[in-house]
């Protein structure tokens, strides 16, 4: 991008790290509000089957978060070879809980379980992930429930970022139902009012619609998929990509990088996204405020009763 005297301008940086912390602080002070006003602390139930590192990385990662809010949880480990059955039998259990307020299965399950069964077990009212049936519905025609955190995640970025969304075109390159689906929706709410794409893996001239986007948002599993030809130059740039690519000068034999080669599209975008940074940090604030939400809503059904 050109500034006003024609000089190369790179494009501004959207902190996510900066932000789920004013959004992770945020919520410990209502958590804090809440408890002194006399209500137990809101509690969250992971639900960890296996010995996946990565999803044991996660689950820590959210178990510390939650703490540092003033959130109660507890990680349930189950061993690989739990029936589905068992682990919908544990679901239910937790439904019928009282001191539950939300309950979360780290994904994915073992091969002989099925995602989606689990997933349906879980009670709408403690599903904190919005992965179930009736959160999607509720999202797509307006009504109240979960938002998934990682759309959630993006929408509060771009809002927090004070781009502008009303009648803009977002164009959303994946159609997870994880992520593409329910942001899709999100974006085209009343008050967000974008004009919404969706591409995918069919999707013809898929850098031309990309070039037509005022946001685009990357969520594809690619590392470097969307290069800087692809840009509307001053386009926001959301990129939710985590892929991993061999790097023998780390440690670890590898790095992060996400679905936008970020050195090309930043010399075009106005806003980008870093990873890791970017739209990952956003996820577990999502999760803390979606945990809170639901043991307030919790209560009020409770003395509604
Ligand atoms: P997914 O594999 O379920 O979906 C990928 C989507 O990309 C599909 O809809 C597919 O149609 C599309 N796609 C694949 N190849 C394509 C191509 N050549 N052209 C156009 N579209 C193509 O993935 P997901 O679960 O949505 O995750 C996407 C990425 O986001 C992954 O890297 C994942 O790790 C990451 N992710 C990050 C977070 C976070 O918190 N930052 C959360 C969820 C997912």
């Amino acid at each position: 991008m050109l500034d006003d005297n024609g000089h190369a301008k790179l494009a501004k940086l959207i902190d996510g790290k900066a932000i789920s912390r004013a959004v992770r602080s945020e919520v410990a002070e209502e958590t804090q509000r809440w408890t002194q006003d006399g209500h137990r602390p809101p509690y969250l139930a992971v639900v960890l089957v296996g010995d996946d590192p990565a999803s044991a990385s996660y689950v820590r990662g959210k178990a510390r978060a939650c703490g540092e809010a003033g959130i109660n949880s507890d990680t349930i480990t189950r061993d690989t070879s739990i029936a589905q059955d068992e682990l919908i039998g544990l679901i239910s259990d937790l439904n019928d809980d009282d001191g539950v307020d939300g309950i979360l299965v780290q994904l994915p399950l073992p091969d002989h379980v099925d995602d989606d069964a689990v997933i349906r077990a879980i009670a709408p009212e403690k599903d904190v992930d919005g992965f179930h049936p009736a959160s999607a519905g509720a999202l797509m025609i307006g009504q109240p429930g979960f938002v998934s955190a990682t759309p959630a995640g993006i929408v509060e970025l771009l809002e927090r970022s004070e781009i502008e969304t009303r009648g803009k075109h977002a164009v959303i390159i994946g159609r997870s139902n994880i992520v593409g689906k329910p942001l899709a929706n999100l974006l085209l709410r009343r008050g967000i009012d974008c004009t919404v794409t969706v591409c995918h893996s069919r999707t013809q001239d898929l850098p031309g619609i990309a070039r037509q986007a005022d946001t685009l948002v990357a969520a594809i599993g690619r590392a470097g998929f969307v290069t800087a030809d692809m840009v509307k130059p001053g386009a926001a740039v959301i990129d939710v990509g985590i892929n991993r690519v061999d790097d023998s000068s780390r440690e670890r034999g590898y790095r992060l990088v996400g679905d936008v080669d970020f050195d090309g599209v930043s010399q075009v975008a106005g806003y980008i996204t870093p990873v890791p940074g970017g739209v990952g940090p956003m996820t577990i604030a999502m999760l803390l405020r979606n945990t809170l939400d639901a043991a307030r809503s919790r209560a009020q059904v409770a003395l509604a009763d």
